[in-house]
């Protein structure tokens, strides 16, 4: 089997990525719906592609690895390693956990960092009404994740937060840090408190905080919610888009409390998590499958975390549809190291109408049941997904 041509297409601003074959076999994949501006670089390894047999994807890989990077310009490179293990899997008939090693799982646990409601404001009162609604949703979540502090607009809404002033950025994950002030530091606790009155030990809690935190505020942080037996703090110091990893840093902030810390969504390739898991630098970490490299590249860490009695939880809040498949595919195959990965939202309301082979409704009771349909386990429709296509993608699915 031969790759014939790499395509990416714009479905409503979404960028979603064919690679077709010569024994009319596609696979397709999806990068995060705001990173529009990845399709150039995906299109870019259009020529090292053609003519490679998509089925051996370490393969391939060798040949288009070396240019990722760190988020967002790692999600080319993922994307179109995930696209080669929908076509392996479809071509020998078997869903792609098999061709990882097989599943050790018939059902993923998912957590909530998507399905979001208009926050009332950014006080105790309103993360409690906040988490209540979570706590309604069909889907059943036993966890939830909840942005705070530098992670949320909390730094410029609650006033004198802390001793610096937050740029009002273009960016998300703008580079805002500075120490806490007292009330700053209290707020957040207060905040945390009024969430677990509310939560119980029924839903796990986790928070994505940053980053932006000194080092000396994060140790008070994690020590002062101790009692709350948070399942992690995210992102306290580095991480998000920080295109960089400082080991040593996150290992002092994990040996001074038992809250455990957790960072790893931005990193491209197992390389750049090795001193955070030899260094045992987190408790906990959370590749995204579409920035780290694929799915085998995720697997591969897991493994490797696993040895070092690191935990993950992989990210994918905004990777589609078509990423929530991948994210199940690999997830059914992690070692027991494995708490849950984030439930990526289907971005908007015409994606399921669109997609066939996912099962419905996709979460019960905060799982998904892992399905058995060949590649990744889903067929786009094309006569229905035409309509959504940017108008120079006309012939995407041609
Ligand atoms: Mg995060």
């Amino acid at each position: 089997m031969r790759i014939v041509d790499l395509k990416c297409a714009l479905m409503d601003g979404h960028p979603i990525i064919r690679i077709v074959t010569d024994e009319g076999i596609s696979g397709y994949a999806q990068i995060e719906h705001h990173k529009a501006f990845i399709k150039p670089h995906v299109l870019s390894f259009r020529e090292a592609l053609i003519g490679a047999d998509p089925t051996d994807v370490q393969r391939v890989m060798l040949r288009i690895r070396q240019r990722g990077a760190f988020k967002p310009y790692g999600s080319a490179v993922s994307a179109i390693e995930m696209a080669m293990w929908d076509i392996a899997g479809k071509a020998t008939g078997v869903p792609v956990y098999k061709l990882l090693g097989g599943k050790v799982r018939d059902e993923v646990r998912v957590y909530n960092g998507s399905l979001r409601f208009p926050m009332t404001g950014y006080g105790p009162k309103d993360y409690a009404e906040d988490v209540r609604r979570m706590m309604a949703l069909p889907e059943g979540f036993t966890i939830i994740k909840q942005p705070i502090s530098f992670h949320s607009p909390m730094k410029r809404e609650v006033p004198g937060y802390y001793y610096g002033k937050p740029e009002l950025g273009h960016f998300h994950g703008a580079l805002d840090r500075g120490p806490l002030t007292e009330r700053g530091l209290s707020h957040t606790v207060e905040c945390v408190a009024a969430m677990k009155e509310v939560l119980g030990d029924r839903v796990g809690l986790a928070l994505d905080c940053g980053p932006g935190w000194m080092l000396s505020d994060a140790i008070r942080f994690a020590r002062a919610v101790e009692p709350y037996n948070l399942l992690w703090l995210e992102d306290m110091l580095t991480g998000d888009y920080i295109p960089y990893v400082d080991a040593d840093m996150y290992r002092e902030l994990t040996l001074s409390t038992s809250t455990p810390i957790h960072t790893g969504e931005q990193i491209y390739l197992r390389q750049n998590f090795k001193e955070l898991i030899e260094k045992k630098a987190v408790r906990v970490i959370g590749p995204d499958p579409c920035d780290v490299g694929g799915i085998a590249e995720l697997k591969w860490i897991a493994e490797y975390a696993d040895l070092h009695s690191v935990l993950i939880a992989p990210h994918g809040t905004a990777n589609g549809l078509l990423g929530l498949a991948a994210l199940v595919q690999v997830c059914a195959t992690l070692p027991h190291n494995f708490i849950a990965f984030e439930y990526p939202g289907a971005n908007a309301p015409w994606w399921p109408d669109i997609i066939e082979g996912l099962p419905s409704p996709v979460v019960k009771n905060g799982m998904i049941a892992v399905w058995d349909r060949p590649g990744m386990g889903f067929d786009l429709i094309p006569e229905l997904a035409r309509a959504y296509l940017a108008e120079e993608d006309g012939t995407f699915f041609d």
